[in-house]
């Protein structure tokens, strides 16, 4: 009766504005974005990292792999070892698709070529690269994932053959 009570406040206009200026502040921002990284895995290895790799996070002018300056903070990224959570580094868009997660690869027991079962967005994720272009997609079900496969098997067939 409580839950349904709060939710039912949760959901209402007053409810959600609440939430929205709360999240709108430097507190709430911090916590909005320790929690989306703790959803996509990332643990703590020692009490107190989390702070510490957000204020790293916030602070961060330049990637701290190829040392380019952030355009702005949607470049910036929390790098993070898919395979044990733990946080690897501060880096930008480039360096973050660009570095190949070996662990990662070598997990993938779906039994097909391009298919994960990927941790950070939690589901089933295809991904290929193909002519330079990066294609994924990421689904809750291994069936719409496997459709999506053979779908884009027929997209890249219709590329070649228009080539
Ligand atoms: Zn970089």
């Amino acid at each position: 009766m409580e839950m349904d009570r709060f939710q039912k406040y949760r959901q209402s206009e007053k409810g959600q504005a609440t939430r929205k200026a709360y999240y709108n502040t430097e507190k709430g921002k911090k916590i909005m974005k320790i929690g989306k990284w703790k959803s996509r895995g990332l643990i703590e290895t020692y009490e107190g990292q989390y702070n510490i790799i957000y204020d790293r996070y916030i602070n961060a002018e330049n990637c701290e792999l190829c040392h380019k300056k952030f355009k702005n903070s949607q470049n910036r990224h929390m790098d993070h070892n898919h395979t044990t959570g733990e946080f690897r580094h501060i880096c930008c868009n480039m360096c973050n698709i660009n570095m190949p997660d070996l662990k990662k690869s070598s997990a993938n027991k779906t039994g097909y070529r391009h298919i994960s079962q990927d941790k950070r967005d939690r589901g089933w994720a295809f991904q290929r690269n193909y002519m330079g272009k990066s294609y994924r997609r990421v689904f809750n079900s291994k069936i719409d994932c496997l459709c999506y496969k053979f779908y884009m098997i027929l997209k890249i067939n219709l590329m070649k053959k228009n080539m």
